[in-house]
């Protein structure tokens, strides 16, 4: 229900923002954004927003005592909810019956035309519109008007790490006086993942607040929720929740690194996290049977792809967790994981090293070289008996 109300989102911002002149040029260039889908939630305003309580406790507090900053830099990896936050703090701020502070209805007229993506008040900017600095002209003359109908107004631009390009200064510059001294009634968010990438001038005159991943158990929590369900998260939709087995959702959650957006993409391409399971268990293979060709042929294969090497190194990681995991909850002597640790500690610097350009073959089988060593090591073949057999390996 809430979904397809959402679909229709984009068509309504475009009428929203042609019936009003002044918004038009600032707001049209928005609504054609690819994957800028409303979220599929009622906004609840900040309560609503899950895993990033430090933000939302100061928001809530600042808005307690009546002293909300005019201009916010959300600073956090992709897919831990900054957009999302943004939209849940313009809720609360425009709700005409807010249950709490910081809270939202999500039934007054205010919440429904947000949840429809046709608020006026609230202007999305797109940062990868060209001519930039133009358009930020626009913005700014549109942030000199009151807000249409709503208490404040408030402009997000997302990504905001464009203004680090160097094509965009001028339109940075062209920011900092209204990020500054915004005309009353007027909030400014610039959701980015690097802030420190950002002009000093623009950081300066925002504050602040640090996004941090979503903890495994809020993942596990948001990806097996009903989408009706009322939490907001981000505001991209990444469609339905996909029931995986544990096993896939395991290993999605591992590889998303905090991010529901990332979890999600894994989720959606069962396929690849299928392959890049298999690819992991040849790799393991390879290097228990400590044959030399076996390994080569394993790592020429998983190192194809660079990007798919990481993924694959990924789930090697994990698969070595789960045994390591089901070792320790066995009490087995601490002498029994060492072979593990060594092995996982393997993994990651064959990550890092194809990160720093490693050609992703031989990163790999030299990391199955050691990964071998590691798990022959004596101590660990009188434990492998009991080894718990992990619930990755399970159908
Ligand atoms: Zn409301």
């Amino acid at each position: 229900m809430a979904r397809e109300r959402n679909r229709a989102s984009s068509s309504s911002l475009s009428s929203a923002s042609s019936s009003s002149s002044a918004a038009s040029s600032v707001d049209s260039g928005t609504t054609s954004r690819p994957g800028d889908e409303r979220s599929p939630v009622e906004l609840l305003g900040l309560p609503g927003v899950r895993g990033q309580s430090a933000v939302t406790r100061a928001l809530t507090d600042a808005l307690h005592a009546g002293r909300l900053h005019h201009a916010y830099l959300f600073d956090g990896p992709e897919g831990t909810g900054k957009a999302t936050c943004a939209r849940a703090l313009f809720a609360a701020l425009n709700c005409q019956d807010p249950p709490a502070v910081g809270a939202a209805c999500g039934r007054c007229e205010s919440c429904y035309k947000l949840s429809h993506g046709a608020h006026p008040d609230l202007i999305p900017f797109d940062m990868s519109l060209s001519g930039l600095a133009d358009e930020v002209e626009r913005l700014i003359r549109r942030l000199q008007a009151p807000p249409f109908e709503g208490r404040v107004q408030m402009v997000i631009l997302d990504p905001a790490d464009l203004f680090a390009m160097p094509t965009a200064a001028t339109a940075a510059n062209r920011l900092l006086k209204t990020l500054e001294e915004p005309r009353p009634n007027t909030h400014i968010v610039l959701v980015t993942q690097s802030a420190s990438s950002l002009l000093p001038t623009l950081r300066s005159r925002c504050q602040r607040l640090r996004f941090v991943p979503l903890a495994d158990d809020i993942l596990r929590h948001l990806l097996t929720l009903p989408p009706e369900s009322g939490v907001a998260v981000d505001a991209v939709d990444y469609g339905p929740p996909i029931a995986g087995s544990d096993a896939e959702l395991d290993a999605a959650i591992a590889l998303s690194q905090g991010s529901l957006g990332a979890a999600k993409r894994a989720l959606a391409d069962r396929e690849r996290l299928q392959q890049c399971a298999a690819a992991a268990e040849s790799l393991l293979a390879a290097a228990r049977s400590g044959r030399a060709t076996q390994m080569v042929e394993a790592a020429s294969s998983a190192g194809a792809d660079r990007e798919q090497a990481q993924e694959i190194l990924e789930h090697l990681w994990l698969r070595l967790q789960h045994e390591l995991r089901a070792a320790v909850q066995q009490r087995q002597p601490p002498t029994a994981h060492s072979g593990l640790i060594a092995a996982l500690r393997a993994t990651r610097s064959a990550g890092l090293a194809i990160r720093g350009y490693t050609a992703a073959p031989l990163a790999i089988e030299r990391m199955l070289r050691h990964v071998g060593d590691a798990l022959s090591a004596p101590t660990l073949a009188s434990a492998s008996p009991q080894r718990g057999r992990p619930s990755h390996a399970r159908e």
